[in-house]
């Protein structure tokens, strides 16, 4: 950079300038969020297809910005794990979503299995086990009705103490999936060695499923590794009918996507429950 000239150095600088400066408002905003309630989940229903019932939900993050709006996460969460406020955050989203199960179990919905997604750096610092330990006991949320989604990368940390700490997890009952699965890398042993329960098919391969030979390969190959290894499946970004029906006849267990709901609010999900049962 230093030689391509004055007028691109200068602009070089700008540029950076106002990331820096973009990444600065977020992060004190995202501080203020967490303090005055601007934070938010919502919850995408999640069907099993062989019965149709609704088993599940995948709790996300929204931020519910004075003055920008809503905001979605692939904005705001890389701020929040650079600035290490993914922890708070992270244990917020633990212990709403605890306290929302119980909310629904008390109101006579039938159990469901809640999703809720975890970033790397709330393994690395924080301290998730005394936070899941909390929330489930002051919730009275049934261990087994909370799921952690990970990603593939993170359980790569192959780790003494990454093992040591998923299977104390595991050990409290609660469930764990494997997210975006099958676009990470490509050693599998990491599933038996981590008691994976799930693995949750990428939106990528579910999306073309049907258009592209190579997508509906990689597709069948992980239902057929998974039913193998006694682990569930999940299509995430089901769009169309079409894709729920080969999904289906290809015998993935569950669904999720905009085919079935969006992703909402928790009072229009209480809604939907008294709708739906099944799809
Ligand atoms: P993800 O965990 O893979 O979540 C699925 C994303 O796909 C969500 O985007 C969801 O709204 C979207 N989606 C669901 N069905 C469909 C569909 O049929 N078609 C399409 N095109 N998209 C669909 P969202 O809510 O914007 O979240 C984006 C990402 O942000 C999530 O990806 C997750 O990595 C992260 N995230 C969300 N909430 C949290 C959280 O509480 N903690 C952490 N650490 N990350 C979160
Ligand atoms: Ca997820
Ligand atoms: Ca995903
Ligand atoms: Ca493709």
């Amino acid at each position: 950079a230093k030689e391509s000239g004055r007028n691109s150095h200068h602009f070089f600088n700008e540029d950076m300038g106002q990331q820096a400066g973009e990444h600065l408002r977020l992060r004190s905003g995202l501080r203020r969020a967490l303090e005055q309630g601007e934070l938010q989940l919502h919850y995408q229903p999640q069907f099993d297809l062989r019965s149709g019932a609704l088993v599940g939900a995948e709790a996300l993050l929204r931020w519910q910005h004075p003055e920008q709006g809503l905001i979605a996460p692939a904005r705001f969460i890389p701020v929040a794990e650079e600035s290490g406020l993914i922890v708070p955050i992270g244990a917020w989203v633990i212990e709403e979503v605890c306290r929302q199960g119980r909310t629904w179990l008390d109101a006579g919905h039938p159990p469901l299995l809640l999703a809720v997604n975890l970033s790397a750096v709330q393994f690395k610092r924080g301290d998730l086990e005394d936070t899941l330990r909390r929330a489930l006991q002051h919730s009275g949320l049934p261990a087994h009705q909370l799921e952690l989604e990970l990603t593939e990368s993170l359980l790569l940390h192959n780790t003494h103490a990454m093992l040591d700490l998923v299977r104390r997890l595991k050990r409290m009952g609660v469930k764990l999936a494997i997210d975006d699965f099958g676009t990470g890398y490509s050693s599998l042993s990491y599933l038996k060695r981590f008691e994976v329960d799930k693995l949750k098919i990428d939106q990528t391969f579910v999306r073309d499923l049907l258009t592209d030979p190579d997508d509906a390969a990689i597709v069948r190959a992980i239902i057929q590794m998974a039913a193998s290894l006694g682990l569930r499946t999940v299509a995430e970004g089901v769009e169309t009918a079409a894709v729920a029906e080969r999904i289906a006849a290809l015998g993935c267990d569950e669904a999720q996507g905009y085919h079935y709901a969006r992703p909402m609010p928790a009072a229009a999900f209480t809604d939907f429950l008294q709708r739906t049962a099944k799809i």
